[in-house]
């Protein structure tokens, strides 16, 4: 895995650990920088906009993202705050946080249930889920952007899968996350 200190990193407090890096400035003219991509709840009530590729793209295995999503993980793409923005159906938004103790707000549709962001406080940046993703579209086709492609396992030993992919799993999190940066092998789950 390659780490690079980006300026987007550290505007995140963070080292940005995507896969081959984060580019903060488009060197080659490709267009997709600076483009707007969107997310939405299934009903399509709520829709997020996000300015630019993610910072980071993580599938995370704690147990509030498997409840909370009633699923085995969550895979989560980290953008700067001012990057994630509400642009249809505010008002149908609700927000969970496990009666004020977790360090996330989870912002979901009142109407579907949809997950459309989540406010990462102790990171100081918004995550938006890869699957609600629907430009680039993760949905009909079923094919992940490799912009979008998750870069890491987090929270790996409080899940439930193994995963058999190359990237590298983490007991909690990185050490640019604030974690102890403690791998732990693929089939750790047996
Ligand atoms: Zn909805
Ligand atoms: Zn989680």
């Amino acid at each position: 895995m390659q780490r690079i200190t980006s300026r987007i990193g550290s505007r995140l407090g963070a080292t940005a650990f995507r896969k081959g890096g984060y580019a903060p400035a488009c060197q080659v003219g490709c267009g997709r920088c600076f483009a707007t991509y969107k997310a939405g709840c299934h009903c399509g009530s709520v829709e997020v906009s996000c300015e630019g590729k993610p910072a980071w793209s993580a599938i995370c295995h704690c147990s509030i993202c498997r409840r909370t999503h009633s699923a085995p993980y969550a895979e989560l793409l980290g953008y700067p705050v001012d990057k994630v923005s509400v642009t249809k159906g505010e008002a149908n938004l609700s927000m969970y946080n496990v009666d004020g103790k977790s360090k996330e707000d989870r912002y979901f549709c009142k109407k579907c249930g949809g997950k459309c962001y989540s406010m990462l406080n102790h990171l100081g940046c918004k995550a938006v889920f890869l699957q609600n993703m629907t430009t680039p579209n993760h949905g009909a086709d079923g094919k992940i952007d490799p912009d979008f492609a998750p870069s890491c396992h987090i929270f790996y030993t409080s899940g439930t899968v193994n995963f058999h992919d190359k990237l590298p799993k983490f007991e909690t999190l990185p050490e640019a996350f604030g974690g102890d940066g403690k791998e732990v092998a693929n089939d750790y789950h047996k």
